[in-house]
């Protein structure tokens, strides 16, 4: 009988693994696929380069996975090039010239954009340090948050970035999100403002090799505790230990149990006896984000030759922001761009062509007829994934996390949950699963002692 099991070599579970195991208590990680990383996945190209196809990006804050990252010995490194961002809005494409400064619409715009922004995060902080003001405005805090938006910005552009900056930061903002949750996402995640900088922002820095290998070293470490192939696909448990059953048959006997899946697949796994009806339902209406991450390759980076950094946003087509994600060792240029929500939605039932096609329409409308002819076209569709469901991460439903949320995360006896969306802190995030992995396993050490 082990320790721990693990359920998912995510960066969750492999960091929650190895913290254990530091403690010399004995692990079993038990992951589904043939690789390790779970969101996070490289996919190397025929020229040696590479593209990464879930979680790149470092941001502000992420001192847990930095520090683990120093201890791989692994590097990072910053955007590749610098260079002028394109908006595209109403048909016109737009230069904003790159500085270290936010990218402007129009100054009107942008100090209206500022003094929203403003106003959000010094409610988030005002709801986080005042209990009081919080009850007293509890029904005002209920109201539609797009509504927010519309009547503190003043400004089209201005509301439309917002939305973007948003997106970005926390992924689509749900239809129906109340004032309440943005706060709390403000509270919980990165510096809306630093969205906004080209250089400074979430987009700031990569491993260079891609953020797998990161994964990869983690595992590595720990050996043959990672078991691969190993789908859970039921839990039976007491108040002393769980019997895990895989889909082979096998049976993995542990004294403490973390399951580290998103929500809605955590539970969706059969417990004996069953998980609380409360726990499926709040997991439930966790909704996890619609997000096609997708590549142009090209064969060399021609946007930095005229001037443009990449990056890209735009007010219409099935691509509205690019980035510019060429890998360190490569010559080529790969050029990155989400689908999003409803275009996501409607664009994951139809063809890859059909895809590969909306993407090039659009980076043409953005860069010019040069962006034409890639070499290749890539993409992950991350909620077709069985042992994922959806990107970036869970986007909780109207009031979910704020009545459900933080109970989602509680042990159930020896079964204790962790990843990205049971984090209090970069919720969806990879620095929240590095987190989360670690504060369980610190728990489940206690409770091991
Ligand atoms: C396209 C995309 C872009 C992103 N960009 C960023 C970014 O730039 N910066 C950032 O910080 N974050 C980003 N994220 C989010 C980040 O990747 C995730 O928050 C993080 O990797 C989640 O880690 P986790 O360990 O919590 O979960 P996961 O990585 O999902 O790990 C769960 C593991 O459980 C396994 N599993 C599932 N079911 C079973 C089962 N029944 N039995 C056994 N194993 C099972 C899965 O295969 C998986 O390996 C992005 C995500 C996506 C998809």
């Amino acid at each position: 009988m082990f320790d721990c099991a693990i359920v998912g070599a995510g960066l969750a579970g492999l960091v929650a693994a190895q913290y254990l195991a530091d403690r010399g208590l004995s692990v079993t990680v038990l992951e589904a696929r043939d690789r390790v990383g779970g969101r996070v996945e490289n996919r190397v190209l025929s020229d040696g380069s590479y593209v990464e196809l879930g979680g790149q990006w470092i941001g502000p804050g992420f001192d847990e996975l930095q520090a683990i990252i120093d201890s791989l010995g692994l590097e990072t490194v910053g955007l590749p090039a610098r260079g002028n961002l394109v908006v595209r809005l109403r048909g016109q494409a737009l230069e904003v010239p790159s500085t270290d400064d936010k990218p402007a619409l129009t100054p009107f715009e942008v100090s209206d954009l500022g003094q929203g922004l403003l106003r959000l995060r010094r409610l988030a902080e005002r709801l986080r340090d005042d209990a009081a003001w919080r009850r007293a405005n509890d029904a005002w805090l209920k109201q539609d948050l797009r509504r927010w938006v519309t009547t503190n910005l003043r400004t089209q552009g201005a509301q439309r970035r917002f939305g973007e900056v948003y997106s970005a930061a926390f992924g689509p903002m749900p239809k129906g999100a109340t004032l309440l949750e943005g706060l709390h996402q403000v509270n919980s995640g990165p510096d809306l403002e630093s969205m906004l900088a080209s250089n400074g922002g979430l987009h700031q820095k990569r491993v260079s090799g891609g953020m797998a290998t990161v994964a990869e070293a983690l595992a590595a470490k720990l050996g043959d505790a990672v078991r691969l192939r190993s789908e859970v696909v039921r839990v039976e448990h007491d108040d002393r230990s769980a019997r895990l059953t895989l889909a082979d048959g096998a049976v993995v006997e542990a004294r403490q149990v973390i399951s580290t899946l998103p929500p809605r697949l955590a539970v969706a796994v059969p417990h004996v006896p069953a998980l609380p009806a409360w726990r499926a339902e709040a997991a439930d209406k966790v909704a996890p984000g619609n997000v096609i991450k997708a590549f142009l390759i090209y064969d060399k980076p021609f946007w930095r030759d005229l001037g443009y950094s990449g990056q890209s946003s735009a007010d219409e087509g099935a691509v509205r922001v690019t980035f510019d994600t060429t890998s360190d060792n490569s010559d080529r240029g790969h050029l990155m761009g989400f689908f999003e929500g409803a275009d996501a939605d409607s664009l994951s039932r139809r063809s890859v062509t059909l895809r590969e096609r909306a993407f090039i329409d659009s980076v043409v409308r953005t860069f010019g007829e040069v962006a034409a002819k890639p070499l290749s076209y890539i993409e992950r569709d991350w909620a077709a994934e069985k042992f994922t469901g959806g990107c970036h991460g869970a986007h909780f439903a109207p009031g979910v996390w704020t009545t459900n949320g933080p109970i989602l995360a509680e042990p159930e006896g020896v079964l204790h949950w962790a990843g990205a969306e049971y984090a209090t802190r970069f919720n969806g995030y990879m620095e929240g699963a590095v987190r989360s992995g670690r504060e369980v396993a610190a728990v489940v050490a206690r409770n091991l002692a």
